[in-house]
């Protein structure tokens, strides 16, 4: 019989290194062994109802997902109204990492951990698996150079909510804006977006677009891009939440706000942040962009 009591002994219970959206993320150590993981701890909001099922389902789809660039999940242990996610151990995540260097990452490494980031994305989204909630709390690296998408799946198994456990807010600086303006079936492009943005605060260290709310955070986008219409976003003036009375902005482009990255570099920065979803180039053109034209023989892909 499956004793989730037993399977939890196996793991000793170090520190805890993070808490987010859904629970509380533990290092542990595999008790015989000098091996470490990361213990993730799920709470749900409406707890007394047990983890839905179909978010068992999802997630163990994440097992499946075994990529170098995915944060692999080595277990999944369904206790009654818990369930607890066992990870492989990474260092940092990208914006300890960020808050801990006193300067901006520099330029090869900004290109070296995006072309990462993109090659695990284009590998996902070919599987038709989105991410959702990229931000740099959600990419982990190592002391070998390596970046790791994680937490991926959850928002697809519960949603994304506005507030985390703890009832902080829940950060939308990442966020894209076709889902900023309430588009319901929205799809790769929003990754896409979010990392244009990661790109970006790499190279800058800060955020390019840091709102407070969900106003705030669009009327910053149209600041830089200008307010969009049917012109420059066909079918824009039709979103959820897209109001005819939104103030104009001009938009001032993206040069304006770029220091650090090159002209190569930002041509594709420019063409990942599209305003219009169908515009955003995705993962798998991003990895041709010439940008990436002195990292390739590195890589093998
Ligand atoms: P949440 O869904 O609650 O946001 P995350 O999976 O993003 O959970 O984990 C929260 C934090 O815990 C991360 O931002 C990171 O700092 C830390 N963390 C998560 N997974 C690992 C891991 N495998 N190794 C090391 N730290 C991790
Ligand atoms: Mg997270």
């Amino acid at each position: 019989m499956y004793n989730y009591k037993e399977q939890l002994e196996k793991y000793e219970k170090i520190e805890k290194v993070g808490e987010g959206t859904y629970g509380v993320v533990y290092k542990c150590k595999i008790k015989g062994t000098n091996d470490y993981v990361a213990l993730k701890k799920i709470r749900l909001e409406n707890e007394d109802e047990g983890i839905p099922s179909t978010s068992i389902r999802e997630i163990s789809i994440l097992k499946q997902l075994r990529h170098p660039n995915i944060v692999y999940l080595m277990d999944l242990i369904h206790a009654d109204k818990k369930l607890y996610l066992i990870f492989e151990f990474m260092e940092h995540d990208l914006k300890k990492f960020l808050d801990m260097n006193n300067s901006p990452l520099p330029p090869e490494l900004v290109k070296n951990y995006l072309y990462q980031i993109l090659i695990a994305i284009n590998f996902c989204h070919s599987k038709r698996i989105l991410h959702r909630d990229l931000k740099p709390q959600n990419l982990l690296i190592d002391k070998n150079g390596i970046i790791k998408l994680a937490d991926f799946g959850l928002a697809r198994s519960f949603g994304i909510p506005i507030k985390t456990l703890t009832h902080e807010i829940l950060t939308l600086w990442y966020r894209a804006p076709e889902i900023l303006l309430g588009q319901k079936e929205y799809s790769t492009p929003v990754d896409i977006w979010s990392i244009g943005l990661i790109f970006y605060e790499m190279a800058h260290k800060r955020p390019l677009f840091s709102g407070d709310c969900e106003i705030d955070q669009i009327f910053k986008i149209f600041q830089m891009f200008g307010t969009p219409n049917e012109n420059t976003w066909k079918g824009v003036t039709k979103l959820p939440e897209f109001k005819l009375t939104f103030p104009r902005f001009k938009g001032k482009g993206l040069n304006a706000y770029n220091k650090n990255i090159d002209p190569v570099g930002l041509d594709l920065l420019n063409k990942m942040i599209q305003i219009d979803p169908c515009k955003r180039i995705s993962a798998k053109q991003a990895l041709q962009h010439p940008y990436f034209d002195d990292l390739k023989k590195y890589f093998q892909c």
